[in-house]
């Protein structure tokens, strides 16, 4: 197993692995081995959704791996679908039954839905109260949504998973979710590969002797965030957890951040949501 796994101490005291796997695209058999080797190589971290119908696999996986509940912290996501305050508890039974563990460590609203973003906050803040999730958050919030979530919120978000990359450098977001105490976990990190060639990052990457996917998650770490690339190959599976050994020096981090282009891989820009 590959060690010196980074920590975040989230807003309310609950620990997080800033390094962890997204499991988008990936099911039944598939999904379960992925994960079990996931483990075995150090991984401790696992981001599902509802929508991304492997929950059953993550928590199956999980017990197969023989690994303590404690040690393992579990993401998943209200869907679209089940927003509204009635809904979304419903959906989280269903999601619980499903994962099949006595609580889940940190729920999200998956994408924030026009109309229904406050109920919908309200039954997570109740799931929080009652103890079956130990860190509620959100996905996809740009600032506005923020803005708005204060203004009806009990608890501040100990999550804000979004969309970001050096390619996709959203530096005012960054900004007030570290100044309102909110974790930024970034998905797509790798870009679903679309960047692996870019003549800057490869040369960035040759410097440190690492590969390309290896600069974008250290490049996140670096930043403090968290980072939760996917893959269903064991060998990138390990070459994405071999990111504990150097660290990106600020003056390099700096160029990085200049890679910024504004690009979104998936084609949706959650303001459109508002
Ligand atoms: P990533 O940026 O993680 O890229 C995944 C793709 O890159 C796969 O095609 C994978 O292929 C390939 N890949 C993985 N490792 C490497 C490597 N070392 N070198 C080259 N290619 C590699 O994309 P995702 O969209 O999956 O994002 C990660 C996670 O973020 C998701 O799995 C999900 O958990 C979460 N997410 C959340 C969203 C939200 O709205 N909250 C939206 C989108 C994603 P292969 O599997 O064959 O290795």
């Amino acid at each position: 197993m590959l060690n010196n796994q980074l920590f975040a101490t989230l807003n309310n005291g609950v620990e997080m692995p800033l390094l962890g796997l997204g499991v988008y695209d990936m099911y039944e058999r598939e999904a379960e081995q992925t994960i079990e080797k996931a483990v075995e190589i150090g991984y401790r971290l696992f981001d599902t959704a509802a929508m991304y119908r492997n929950e059953t696999e993550v928590g199956n996986a999980l017990r197969n791996s023989g690994i303590a509940r404690k040690d393992v912290f579990i993401t998943t996501k209200v869907n679209n679908t089940d927003h509204g305050f009635d809904a979304t508890l419903r959906a989280f039974e269903v999601s619980q039954k499903k994962i099949n563990f006595d609580y889940i460590d940190l729920y999200v609203i998956h994408w924030g839905i026009r109309g229904k973003r406050q109920d919908t906050w309200r039954a997570l803040e109740r799931l929080y109260t009652e103890g079956v999730v130990r860190a509620i958050g959100v996905c996809n919030y740009p600032i506005p949504f923020l803005d708005e979530l204060e203004g009806y919120a009990t608890l501040t978000p100990a999550v804000n998973q979004v969309e970001f990359s050096p390619y996709l450098f959203l530096e005012d977001l960054w900004a007030r979710c570290r100044e309102k105490g909110i974790l930024l976990q970034a998905w797509s990190p790798l870009l679903r590969g679309l960047k692996m060639s870019d003549a800057k990052l490869v040369d960035m990457a040759k410097k440190y002797g690492k590969t390309p996917a290896q600069m974008l998650i250290r490049w996140g770490l670096d930043l403090g965030i968290s980072t939760i690339p996917k893959s269903v190959s064991e060998a990138r599976l390990r070459e994405n957890f071999d990111v504990f050994d150097f660290t990106i020096s600020p003056e390099d981090r700096a160029i990085m951040n200049g890679f910024n282009e504004n690009l979104r891989v998936f084609n949706e820009d959650p303001m459109s949501y508002f």
